[in-house]
């Protein structure tokens, strides 16, 4: 099914079932269950989500990503990147590791380790995209509805 055709509480579920799934086959296992929403983040950045300890919140303008995504691979494809780029700030965050900024040295090591290669320079970012472990991890991921 295609997002926008889910009920809100669907789309919450899917979001959670992608980052379970992630967390199986790129983290073996080791994160934590995160409570997720969709909600104005009156975010200045113009950024989908953001990890908060036990949370990953996405921005309204999630909604207007997955509208102008032409296929429901692409926005399977595009939420999973979004959810695993928040889950390298949660591995980060629960092992307790240090980076010089957000997303740092240590952040693009962890991000190119668990299928995410994610380039930055002074906290801009500049190229992001899966690796290879990464697309085979979200191939079949789709978004599903109670029918
Ligand atoms: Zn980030």
């Amino acid at each position: 099914m295609r997002f926008e055709d889910l009920s809100f509480a669907e789309k919450i579920h899917n979001l959670q079932k992608f980052h379970k799934s992630l967390n199986k086959n790129l983290f073996n296992g080791e994160l934590s269950n995160v409570m997720m929403d969709i909600r104005n983040l009156k975010n200045a950045d113009p950024c989908f989500a953001v990890f908060h300890p036990g949370a990953i919140l996405f921005d309204l303008n999630f909604y207007d990503l997955m509208d102008s995504c032409a296929t429901q691979k692409k926005q399977a494809c595009c939420a999973a990147q979004i959810i695993l780029h928040e889950m390298i700030h949660q591995y980060i965050h629960e092992k307790g590791l240090k980076d010089s900024s957000d997303h740092g040295t240590v952040f693009q090591r962890e991000a190119e380790a668990h299928g995410l290669h994610s380039i930055y320079e002074n906290e801009c970012i500049k190229e992001e995209r899966l690796t290879l472990i990464g697309c085979v991890a979200i191939e079949n991921f789709r978004f599903t509805g109670k029918k």
